[in-house]
């Protein structure tokens, strides 16, 4: 079933440089949606570095990439962003002028969006699902093989087989055993990226016999595609064995890839989007981006950038919101219609 959205700003990725445009238009009166395929907010700081302290925010000495995250979503808490989350935008297509731009967006979710300015914050693009290199593994993808779990229940009494070794392998191995008709695990070998707290409590359910744990990498799937019967295995020795298993869910971590942005008709240079310096435009009148996906004269791919080039593109949307109205630049210390706006009480 497809959700029909009417706003006046989608922003494609909640990464530091998205979440932070919606506080600089949220001060001009100006509501967002963001969409992001990943199941929380962050981009890049979220989820390849949420400890990592970084020394080059303004103002914060040190702050590690989750808690700038969380530093952001409180920022911007007053301003009530709507969130997409786990969900691709796929399409985009212009429906207005250059005058009057109009927008609709789709996601691979079914949403759809009517929009009259369009963020695009998509840093170096969607993150994904490194694949196994498999044999015909294509053919049993969305059926019996899945690279993320968005919902547990359709996994219920089904013999699952589980592979990788870090974070999201084990917490899934854990959260779907009690509910699986058997849960295997299998990785390379017997150490593991995994918070060492969620191994120790897969080691006690294969202890009390709640589960398995192989060792050994999947070389072959048996079965008709789309339906799964088993995966063969084969150890460091070079022998094989065969897992039986109705869905195969392997996690073997997320790389980059610029997706389907490719598609939508913008200038692009060397997988990057041209924009002025100005107000942070593409090539298409309504269409911004801003943060890592950009790319003109001199640009840092650092997330201070981010931040100066989405207050820039606010002052822009506000003009397509609010064709009428004039924009009065306001400091947020001195200015009390602001600070109404932040939840302030003066
Ligand atoms: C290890 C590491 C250390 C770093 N250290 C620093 C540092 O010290 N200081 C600094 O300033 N910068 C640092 N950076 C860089 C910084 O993280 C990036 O500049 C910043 O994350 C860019 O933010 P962004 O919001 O533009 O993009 P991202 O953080 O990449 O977020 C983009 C989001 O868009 C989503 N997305 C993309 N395409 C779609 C689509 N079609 N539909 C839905 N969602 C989509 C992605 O899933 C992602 O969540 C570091 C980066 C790394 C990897």
């Amino acid at each position: 079933m497809s959700d029909r959205i009417e706003t006046d700003v989608v922003i494609v990725g909640a990464g530091p440089v998205g979440l932070f445009a919606v506080f600089e238009l949220g001060l001009l009166d100006i509501r967002a949606h963001l969409v992001d395929i990943l199941p929380k907010v962050g981009g890049q700081c979220a989820e390849l570095y949420p400890e990592k302290p970084i020394y080059d925010i303004p103002g914060f000495p040190m702050v590690t990439g989750q808690g700038l995250i969380d530093n952001l979503m409180a920022q911007i808490e007053p301003f009530h962003p709507t969130f997409h989350l786990s969900e691709m935008v796929e399409s985009l297509e212009c429906l207005g002028t250059a005058e009057a731009p109009l927008f609709r967006l789709r996601t691979d979710a079914g949403t759809e969006f009517i929009t009259k300015a369009v963020i695009i914050a998509a840093g170096g693009g969607s993150f994904q699902p490194k694949k196994p290199p498999i044999p015909g593994i294509e053919g049993f993808e969305g059926t019996s093989v899945f690279y993320a779990v968005r919902q547990m229940e359709p996994f219920r009494n089904k013999r699952i087989l589980i592979v990788g070794g870090g974070d999201s392998a084990l917490d899934w191995t854990v959260n779907l055993a009690p509910l699986a008709k058997r849960l295997t695990l299998l990785h390379r070998r017997d150490a593991f990226r995994a918070a060492p707290d969620t191994v120790n409590k897969m080691r006690a359910l294969v202890a009390e016999g709640a589960m398995d744990f192989h060792l050994g990498q999947v070389v072959a799937l048996e079965g008709t595609a789309p339906v799964l019967e088993a995966a063969v295995v084969r150890r460091d020795d070079g022998s094989t064995f065969t897992i039986p298993c109705d869905v195969m869910l392997p996690f073997f971590g997320l790389t980059m890839k610029l997706g389907p942005i490719a598609q939508w008709g913008l200038n692009l240079h060397e997988n990057l989007i041209p924009v002025d310096t100005e107000k942070f435009e593409t090539s298409v009148p309504g269409i911004f981006a801003i943060g890592d996906i950009n790319t003109y004269p001199g640009k840092l791919k650092l997330i201070l950038s981010g931040f100066h080039e989405g207050a820039l593109a606010a002052q822009r949307v506000f003009h397509y919101v609010y064709p009428d109205k004039r924009l009065v630049f306001q400091y947020t210390t001195s200015s009390t219609s602001l600070q109404k706006k932040l939840g302030v009480h003066a």
